[in-house]
């Protein structure tokens, strides 16, 4: 197989969470520039039309849909009307997080259940819907690709919920590819290390935030098109032996010098 027919994704269609604003929206001009159809979805309608509008340069179908991953019922509605545009969505991506940063003794139980409804049980729901819908229409394969991080892998100070909710979103995706390996759907994730967002930009203009670029082998933040490789690799058939990997993505941040 040529190279570009390993990584290419006409006639796939990929539902992006969070698809508003950084790694998000740069998983949906990755997807979209491989040949993908896209379902934009996430809260702030008005951001999801600022990524359409950067998809401009192809012929292919890009709609946005409503979604608060931390509601049901927002989750399922927002299945129904994307399976009523789209005959099949062959790869879920699932992006959309948040962090309330502070220590394990000071948050609050709302801290807690913001953070891991949003990054955890969220996937987990979405997930499951786009499994059901697919097996309801005898389409037995498929892609989960769920963005975690680096601290899903390490701990890291006053980020604790955070990183608790993305190790379990790490161990979650290992979970579902050994479940789901039935339905021939793959689950795999990025574990980016710091790419600028607005996720992190308060934290990258700090004074905090000096010594941790030096402790990155790489000793720089990510670029955040420096995604595309690994978003590619396991979103299309390039990566189709690859279930319940793990891909780090981090300049090295994970093997710094002890
Ligand atoms: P952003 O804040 O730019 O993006 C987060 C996106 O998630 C927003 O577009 C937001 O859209 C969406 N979102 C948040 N809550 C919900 C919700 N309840 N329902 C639906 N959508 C929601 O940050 P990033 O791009 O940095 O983050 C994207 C992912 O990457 C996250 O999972 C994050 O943990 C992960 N990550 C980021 C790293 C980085 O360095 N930036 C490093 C490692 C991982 P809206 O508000 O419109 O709903």
């Amino acid at each position: 197989m040529t190279t570009n027919k390993l990584f290419n994704l006409e006639g796939k269609t990929a539902l992006v969470t969070g698809a508003g604003s950084g790694i998000g929206q740069e998983i949906s001009k990755t997807l979209y520039n491989a040949g993908a159809n896209l379902a934009l979805a996430a809260r702030r309608k008005e951001k999801l039309e600022e990524t359409k509008s950067m998809l401009n340069n192809k012929s292919q179908n890009v709609e946005i849909f409503s979604l608060d991953v931390t509601e049901e019922n927002s989750i399922s509605d927002c299945l129904v009307e994307i399976n009523k545009t789209f005959a099949s969505v062959d790869i879920l991506v699932n992006n959309a997080g948040m962090t309330i940063v502070g220590t394990l003794d000071k948050n609050e139980e709302d801290d807690w259940n913001n953070v891991i409804n949003t990054n955890l049980r969220g996937p987990w729901a979405l997930s499951k819907f786009w499994l059901k819908s697919r097996l309801e229409k005898d389409q037995k394969d498929g892609v989960i690709l769920n963005v975690s991080s680096i601290t899903g892998e390490a701990a890291q100070k006053g980020n604790g919920i955070y990183a608790i909710s993305k190790a379990a979103l790490t161990h979650m995706t290992r979970q579902m590819a050994l479940e789901w390996a039935k339905y021939n759907v793959r689950v795999n994730a990025i574990a980016p290390g710091y790419f600028r967002t607005d996720l992190n930009s308060e934290f990258l203009d700090s004074e905090m935030s000096d010594p941790m670029i030096k402790r990155v082998p790489l000793r720089r933040p990510g670029n955040i098109t420096e995604l595309e490789g690994p978003i590619l690799l396991l979103a299309s058939d390039a990566g189709s032996y690859m279930t319940g990997s793990i891909l780090v993505v981090d300049g090295g941040h994970l093997v710094r010098d002890l």
